[in-house]
């Protein structure tokens, strides 16, 4: 398969990615991006698209999709070019660059990489349970990205963490019955969370069950009811609907073998450009860690900025760079076809 040249491959398109476009594009860098998932957004538009975001500056709230869609539209004048479904798997280095290969077989040449991988592949964790396949995305879902189709749904919540009593609160105004089954009295939701449950529980908004989740009652994908244990008792609850969190099996996979320094499974990083132990090669968002980290979403726009300023220098070694703001940014004018400068 013929190489893909690009100056810049940026290997992850949640937020960190994304903003690193437009960072690089500031500075004359053009990206391709790839990612595992078929869309943009990372974690923001797989895992929380509807929650609003209350600490993104100059953004007093706003939802995972709706960041997302800005932050597409402040990269889009860069042109990037996306490609989804793929899966980054091998970095070799090459005289003045990196050749980066995806599972499917495609290759990309590119003078400098940008790890933006967060977690890695999020994969939900699934329990062992017989025949969950032949539910899952029928009447077994993993996340939610609407909530329509669960209106009117008789609904099991299984988990115990924020992603559980979250949509818990949310759905069960909207379904005819939800019932959230957990496995011990004591949560891993924010306390706030916890407390509306055993409210909406007191005032028969839903229903909790203690128990841990043991079989699925349904025939082609349909289901009938969720099979739960406890105590030594086995018990059913009707439902057509069962929505799993029980938290993300997050693996870099094959880039933690690429030779970068790890630390708790985080590339490490130095903290002037977000360079990797592999110079050209970097890293930034919650794939990355350094001193002080901090896996928020604007620590990762603040890296994808010092990082862009160090890549121009190996895309242009041979240029004098110059710090630009983006108020006086030529680069900008042009791409924005803003009339005059400033
Ligand atoms: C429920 C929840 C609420 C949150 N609330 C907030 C909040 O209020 N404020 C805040 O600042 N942060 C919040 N966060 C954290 C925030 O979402 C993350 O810090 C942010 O998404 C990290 O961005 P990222 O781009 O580094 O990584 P991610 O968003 O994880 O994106 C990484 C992307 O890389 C892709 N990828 C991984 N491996 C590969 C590979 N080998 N090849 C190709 N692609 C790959 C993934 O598919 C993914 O799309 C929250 C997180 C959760 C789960």
């Amino acid at each position: 398969m013929a190489e893909i040249e690009t100056q810049a491959l940026i290997i992850g398109a949640g937020p960190a990615g994304l903003f690193a476009v437009f960072e690089l594009g500031m500075v004359g860098v053009s990206a391709h991006v790839i990612d595992i998932l078929p869309r943009a957004g990372g974690q923001c538009m797989e895992l929380y698209p509807d929650k609003p975001i209350f600490d993104i500056p100059a953004q007093p709230r706003i939802t995972g999709r709706e960041l997302t869609e800005r932050l597409l539209e402040q990269c889009a004048p860069f042109e990037p070019v996306f490609h989804f479904n793929e899966a980054a798997q091998t970095l070799e280095r090459e005289s003045d660059g990196f050749i980066v290969s995806t599972a499917s077989g495609k290759r990309f040449s590119a003078k400098v990489v940008v790890v933006a991988a967060g977690g890695g592949a999020i994969v939900p964790k699934r329990p062992p349970l017989k025949r969950l396949e032949e539910f899952e995305e029928k009447s077994v879902f993993y996340a939610v990205r609407e909530k329509e189709p669960f209106r009117d749904k008789r609904i099991v919540v299984a988990g115990g963490g924020d992603s559980a009593l979250d949509w818990a609160i949310e759905l069960a105004p909207i379904a005819e019955r939800l019932t959230l089954l957990h496995r011990r009295e004591e949560f891993r939701a924010a306390p706030a969370s916890v407390a509306k449950m055993r409210r909406m529980v007191e005032a028969g908004e839903m229903e909790f069950r203690l128990g841990q989740i043991s079989g699925l009652v349904g025939e082609n994908g349909k289901l009938e009811a969720v099979q739960a244990r406890h105590a030594g008792e086995t018990f059913e609850i009707p439902a057509d609907t069962l929505l799993l969190f029980f938290g993300l099996a997050g693996r870099l996979g094959p880039i933690e073998k690429w030779g970068f320094e790890m630390k708790g499974g985080q590339i490490v990083v130095e903290t002037s450009a977000f360079e990797t132990s592999i110079p050209g090669v970097f890293a930034i968002g919650d794939v990355c860690t350094y001193p002080g980290k901090l896996k928020l979403i604007l620590s990762g726009f603040h890296e994808a900025a010092l990082m862009a300023h160090k890549a121009v220098t190996y895309v242009y070694p041979d240029r004098h760079y110059t710090f630009t703001h983006s108020t006086s940014s030529e680069i900008i004018a042009e791409k924005l076809h803003l009339g005059e400068k400033g």
